[in-house]
């Protein structure tokens, strides 16, 4: 029998990745278009870590390593968890994975049964869905408003969780919204997971990229009992710049970490050698181009604010962290303009691409139909460039 299984009919393609590679092929066209699509820092690698790699190349460190990462690194990464979340850990209770894409799939396949629920809100990454539908458990989706940050409740999620929930994912700052759980909130939500006994996924993986002075707090801190029933996850990708290197890592209870690990063996064994020593001089390395580069996402989410503020029928929840900015469009959907009606955000999507030249993402892929993502990460010029076209394109 040549049909095949079921498992890739259930999940969605990445519409994020179709929307690159339609703005990509406009570019290979020779168009002029202005992108805010990237999900990626536009800043190079630093090249104290480069370094690291090229020399673990140049010193033959280029076969497997330990499953789950290899000791030196694990080290590196239980100190980075002293260090900057005051979280102790031990090297058992790590494991490193392809990316925390990676290590939340591997959490999911490591703690789900078919008929467990899983609560995450809406605006969610993509991801979150297609992984839990990929671990046969259900996705317990809790609406949020800008008015409440977009961040769940305490009670929203008393209210949702049953005998089934499994785990709750909170994704503190965003992606796409860019929007920070407060503390109080956060502390409230802990002892919900304590009380239920579930376990809770902390997607912190943009904790450097936060703005107004705000400082991170995992929610793993607030307690032993918390800590015990929480995978804190992180990676390199967003703060140092190294989305293609492929290394992410979470810290969690041992039982399921060694789960996790066993499941890592059967799929990709251990991630790549050299990604894994340019990981540690990232973690041990000077901090200060993380700084650095958070400091220039700042000054692009005022300048991304400001010409929203410009721009009439257009309303945001103003960014706390990450470089996104999940604008509401939606007044002006159903308007016709030029001849072409605005239907949804794919509507919006493709009016602002194919009529003012500007690639954006938009909310549906994230449960938010009103709303469309602009990535701020690309550079001051190209931001004012974009938000003048889309400012034109909207007062037409
Ligand atoms: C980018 C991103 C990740 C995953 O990053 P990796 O490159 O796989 O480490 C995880 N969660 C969110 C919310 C992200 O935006």
């Amino acid at each position: 029998m040549l049909s095949l299984a079921q498992r890739g009919e259930k999940v969605a393609p990445s519409s994020t990745l179709a929307i690159t590679a339609q703005i990509n092929a406009m570019q290979a066209e020779g168009i002029d278009v202005v992108k805010f699509g990237a999900g990626e820092p536009d800043f190079d690698t630093p090249d104290y870590i480069k370094e690291a790699a090229i020399a673990a190349i140049n010193e033959g460190f280029t076969k497997y390593t330990a499953v789950s990462g290899m000791p030196e690194l694990k080290e590196a990464i239980v100190e980075k968890f002293k260090r900057d979340n005051g979280l102790a850990y031990k090297p058992a209770q790590v494991i490193v994975s392809c990316g925390a894409k990676h290590t939340i799939y591997n959490i999911l396949q490591a703690i789900c049964n078919p008929g467990d629920e899983v609560i995450f809100c809406a605006p969610y990454w993509v991801s979150y869905p297609e992984m839990v539908t990929l671990a046969d458990a259900t996705s317990i989706v809790i609406e949020t408003t800008p008015a409440q940050n977009f961040c769940m409740s305490p009670e929203q999620i008393e209210s949702a969780v049953t005998d089934k929930t499994k785990a709750i994912i909170i994704n503190s700052p965003s992606n796409p919204t860019g929007t920070v759980y407060d503390v109080e909130a956060l502390r409230q939500i802990a002892e919900i997971a304590v009380k239920h006994r579930c376990y809770v996924i902390s997607d912190e993986i943009y904790e450097s990229l936060l703005y107004d002075g705000l400082k991170h707090q995992s929610i793993a801190s607030f307690s032993e009992e918390i800590k015990e029933i929480t995978f804190v996850v992180n990676g390199v990708s967003k703060a140092y710049s190294m989305t293609g290197w492929r290394i992410g890592y979470t810290a969690g209870p041992e039982k399921a970490i060694s789960a996790m690990s066993r499941i890592q063996s059967h799929s990709t064994s251990n991630p790549t050698s050299i990604a894994q020593k340019a990981a540690v001089a990232a973690l041990t390395g000077p901090q200060t181009a993380v700084e650095t580069m958070r400091q220039a996402f700042e000054e692009r989410r005022n300048a991304i604010c400001q010409r929203f503020d410009e721009i009439d029928g257009v309303t945001y929840v103003k960014p706390q962290g990450a470089f996104y900015i999940f604008p509401d469009f939606s007044a002006h959907y159903g308007r016709t303009i030029k001849g072409r009606r605005i239907d949804g955000c794919m509507g919006m999507k493709t009016y602002l691409l194919e009529d003012a030249r500007v690639g954006v993402i938009p909310g549906n892929g994230s449960g938010a139909d009103k709303h469309l993502r602009l990535s701020f990460a690309t550079s001051l010029e190209e931001i004012n460039r974009g938000l003048d076209r889309i400012k034109g394109a909207l007062e037409r």
